[in-house]
C-alpha cells in the first residue's frame, strides 16, 4: 500500500481548485446600536490549496473571526465562504457539520482531547465517526513525526502539555482533510517541542500538499509558513510571501506602532526565555 495522498498540490490535475477556501466580502459584526463591534469588514481572500499560510494581527484585529467563519465555526453578517468548491454560506447546519468532519482539520491552543480514549484512540476518532479506516503508511509516519510511538496507550492525563499537543496534532493531520486550521497550534509548547511540531506542519504542506492556515503570535511561528496575512481592524492590510522572522517582526512593529525593541533585541530575548 502507498501512502495515500488525498490533496494535491497546487496546480496539480486531478480537476480539482488550486484555491482551498475563498472569502467574498466576508462581515461580521457583533451586538448592534452603539455597541456594534465590526470584527470582519469586507474581506475577500483566496487560501491556495498545498500552502501554509499564517494569520497575524494585533489582539481584536479579528484574526479567530476570520479563522472561526473560513472554517465554518461561526456565521458570517454577509459575504460568501467556499471550502473547496462547496459555498459553506449556503449549507444546512448538518451539511456544514459533515463538511467540518470530512473536510476540515482543528489544532488548537488547549488541545481538546478525550480524556477516557488513549492516544491512539484520540487520534482516530474523527475517522471512527466518520466510518473511515486510516490509512496505516501514513499515521505510523504521522505518530513517528510528532514523536509519540512509544506514548500511544497513554490516556491524555498521563501525558505532559507538549505530549498532549502532539496528539492533536496528529489528530488534525491524520485524516488528511481538505484544510487544516490551526489557533495558535504551538502557543502552550516550548521552543524546542514547537519547532518540532512547526517541522512536521511543514513537511505535510511540502512532501503532501496538506493546506494549512495558522493563526500565531509568534513571528518565529509565522516564517514557517509560505504567505503571512496581516489583520487590522478586521481587514487584511498585508500579503507577505516567503516570511522569514525578521521581516515578519519588523512589519507587526509597523502595524502595531510598538517601536520599544528592535527585532535584534527581541529575538535575544526570545531565546533567552525560551
Ligand atoms: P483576534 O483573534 O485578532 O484577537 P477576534 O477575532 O477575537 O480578534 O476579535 C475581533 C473583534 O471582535 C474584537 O473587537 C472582539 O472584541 C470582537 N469579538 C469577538 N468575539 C466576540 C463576541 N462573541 N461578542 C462580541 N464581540 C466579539
Amino acid at each position: 500500500m502507498t501512502t495515500a495522498v488525498a490533496v494535491p498540490r497546487a496546480g496539480g490535475s486531478g480537476g480539482r481548485t488550486a484555491v482551498a477556501a475563498r472569502a467574498r466580502q466576508v462581515t461580521k459584526a457583533y451586538g448592534g446600536g452603539e455597541t456594534r463591534v465590526v470584527a470582519l469588514d469586507a474581506v475577500d481572500v483566496d487560501i491556495a490549496r498545498g500552502q501554509f499560510t499564517a494569520i497575524m494581527g494585533p489582539s481584536g484585529s479579528g484574526k479567530s473571526t476570520l479563522m472561526h467563519c473560513l472554517a465554518g465555526l461561526d456565521s458570517l453578517t454577509s459575504g460568501r465562504i467556499w471550502i473547496g468548491e462547496t459555498e459553506i454560506t449556503k449549507l444546512k447546519d448538518k451539511q456544514l457539520t459533515r463538511l467540518r468532519r470530512d473536510q476540515v482539520g482543528f489544532i488548537f491552543q488547549a488541545f481538546n482531547l478525550l480524556p477516557t480514549l488513549n492516544a491512539l484512540e484520540n487520534i482516530t476518532l474523527p475517522m471512527d465517526i466518520a466510518g473511515r479506516k486510516p490509512d496505516k503508511r501514513w499515521l505510523d509516519t504521522v505518530v513517528q513525526t510528532v514523536g509519540l510511538g512509544g506514548r500511544l496507550k497513554h490516556r491524555p492525563s498521563q501525558l505532559s502539555g507538549g505530549q498532549q499537543q502532539r496528539v492533536a496534532v496528529a489528530r488534525a493531520l491524520a485524516a488528511q482533510p481538505e484544510i487544516i486550521f490551526g489557533d495558535e497550534p504551538t502557543g502552550n509548547l516550548d521552543s524546542r517541542a514547537g519547532a518540532e511540531v512547526l517541522g512536521f506542519l511543514r513537511r505535510s504542506v511540502d512532501e503532501l500538499g496538506q493546506t494549512i492556515v495558522m493563526v500565531t503570535h509568534d513571528p518565529v511561528a509565522a516564517s514557517y509558513a509560505d504567505r503571512v496575512l496581516y489583520l487590522a481592524d478586521g481587514r487584511i492590510v498585508d500579503d507577505m510571501a516567503d516570511p522569514t522572522a525578521e521581516l515578519v517582526f519588523e512589519r507587526m512593529l509597523q502595524f502595531s506602532g510598538d517601536e520599544s525593541r528592535t527585532p535584534a533585541e527581541y529575538f535575544e530575548a526570545r531565546g533567552r526565555t525560551s
